[in-house]
């Protein structure tokens, strides 16, 4: 276990008890310690080996290209259907029940925030748990695209099954995007982990907090740290287990 140091978390400790509208954003490292891997760490997606790189493979025109590829890299890399919320979900989610936390903002697909009991869930890349029909817009479980035997998950209409995520090349859902910030814009307390913060446009929607009580946890330097009110080094699911909810 990383030891962290005591006097960050008991200011974040402080900062969460007088708060009453705190915002949540997060990215993959969140749910790094549920055993779904992220993209930057040094045993994250990136750092593996592949005939293409990741974000090649995750991009609109290779799905529309090479659809079998597609699915083969998804179905097994993006696919954690027994993964289970760690203490940084169960924290979160029991802040929002005790009326201090208005909005887990994420960008994750892996829908561990709801598993935990968060409601207010923007999820501004999607998530693996919905998906469609290209042709006809039929919905489907993840099952529907996990367990078929055919290379490319198919509709009964013909049309393929495509994950409702966010894929490299596509806009974010503008209603997603606007309730995030308006939830940002009004938060008094904006707490920021598990991210890189180097995917646009979502990194650029902490642009939108006014207050002065900006945290950042995560395990590596990130480009915002300079502008963080609290840096908390160290794992997010160690940090939340160390903080109380009155
Ligand atoms: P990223 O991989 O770029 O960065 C993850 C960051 O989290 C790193 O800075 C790392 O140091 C930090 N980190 C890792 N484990 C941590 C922990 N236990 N505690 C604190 N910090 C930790 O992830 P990103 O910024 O979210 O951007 C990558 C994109 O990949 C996102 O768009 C996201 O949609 C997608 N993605 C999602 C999942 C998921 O849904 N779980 C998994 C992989 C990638």
């Amino acid at each position: 276990m990383v030891v962290i140091m005591k006097e960050p978390i008991q200011t974040l400790q402080e900062w969460i008890n007088e708060s009453q509208r705190i915002v949540f954003f997060g990215g993959a490292g969140v749910s790094t310690e549920s055993d779904i891997p992220d993209f930057r760490s040094v045993d994250g997606l990136y750092s593996q080996k592949y005939d293409e790189p990741p974000e090649t493979i995750l991009s609109h025109s290779y799905f529309n290209r090479w659809p079998e590829k597609f699915f083969r890299f998804y179905r097994d890399k993006m696919l954690y259907l027994d993964a289970e919320p760690n203490a940084a979900h169960k924290k979160l989610a029991e802040l929002e029940a005790a009326g201090k936390l208005t909005a887990v903002v994420t960008q994750n697909i892996d829908g561990l925030h709801q598993k935990a009991g968060s409601k207010s869930v923007q999820e501004l890349h999607g998530s693996v748990l919905r998906n469609y029909c290209t042709r006809c817009h039929k919905f489907y479980p993840v099952e529907a695209v996990k367990n078929d035997p055919a290379p490319v998950p198919r509709c009964s209409c013909g049309g393929i099954i495509k994950p409702d995520v966010v894929l490299y090349e596509e806009s974010l859902d503008d209603d997603t995007v606007n309730t995030a910030i308006h939830h940002i814009r009004q938060a008094d307390t904006l707490i920021i982990g598990g991210t890189s913060l180097v995917v646009y446009p979502a990194a650029s929607l902490i642009q939108y907090y006014r207050g002065n009580r900006l945290v950042l946890i995560n395990l590596a330097p990130t480009p915002y740290d300079r502008r963080a009110d609290l840096v908390v080094t160290g794992k997010i699911g160690e940090v939340f287990s160390q903080i109380n909810v009155n």
